[in-house]
């Protein structure tokens, strides 16, 4: 979704040379998954690339791709499960049609993990961006836990990620959206998921499809391979998802 606007989050995209160039001189990191990844000599320096990174997602506008998705949905019965961590999906669509089971760059929390609290970062992160020296912030704007201390996390897929109260509120919210409407004519629309996490969305949708009646899979990802065990039940189109969801606009 991200990449077909030309936010490419895993390749040394323009998007990352406008930006980060700094960061590929200093570390020699070549995309902004390598860069959050990354093990930086110092929380200075770690703290610099992120707040840069989480300042320009609160900045950029929804790209064509989401505008599109969202004209195109906008009036239906539908929910958004994604893995993407680059806010795209909240700029245009409502929390509670939202589940992000990977986490959500809007907020922090502790890195310890020493309790189940999540924390709005855009001012935390606006102050370090603001104050970044080559590729370094004041050791005082670390962000730090509230309760003991510790330096805070993005609150996104890592190893302390919390899944607690939001991320529970997340998942419900999906669950209770499958069980009113499995018995429904559903299309479930995979939009460029890859290889990477297969379990989260890419084989549910696949379980999904086969197993209710009136279920039917459309898989849009440039490289997809079809899927034979669905062949009555999915389209999968190898295409760029800009130009697909762009298209179908046009039939509205
Ligand atoms: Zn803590």
């Amino acid at each position: 979704m991200s990449t077909a606007n030309g936010h490419d989050f895993y390749g040394h995209s323009k998007y990352f040379i406008d930006n980060f160039s700094e960061f590929e001189k200093n570390y020699g990191v070549r995309g902004n998954f390598e860069s959050l990844y990354y093990k930086y000599p110092t929380s200075e320096e770690r703290w610099a690339y992120l707040s840069k990174h989480g300042t320009l997602m609160f900045d950029t506008p929804p790209g064509q791709t989401y505008l599109d998705l969202y004209k195109l949905i906008k009036d239906k019965n539908y929910f958004i499960i994604s893995t993407n961590q680059d806010m795209q999906f909240s700029k245009l669509f409502p929390d509670e049609k939202i589940c992000l089971p990977q986490g959500d760059a809007h907020w922090f929390q502790c890195g310890n993990p020493c309790h189940d609290e999540v924390y709005y970062a855009e001012e935390m992160l606006r102050n370090m961006a603001d104050n970044i020296v080559d590729t370094r912030i004041p050791t005082e704007l670390i962000p730090k836990c509230p309760v003991c201390g510790g330096e805070m996390e993005p609150w996104i897929r890592s190893y302390v990620l919390l899944e607690g109260g939001l991320w529970k509120e997340g998942i419900k919210r999906y669950q209770t959206f499958l069980n009113e409407n499995s018995h429904k004519k559903v299309v479930f629309i995979e939009l460029g998921v890859g290889r990477m996490t297969p379990n989260i969305i890419k084989y549910p949708f696949s379980q999904m499809t086969y197993n209710w009646q009136n279920a039917f899979l459309v898989r849009i990802n440039q490289g997809e391979a079809p899927t034979p065990m669905l062949k009555n039940k999915s389209i999968t189109m190898d295409a760029d998802i800009a130009q697909v969801l762009h298209d179908l606009t046009s039939h509205m």
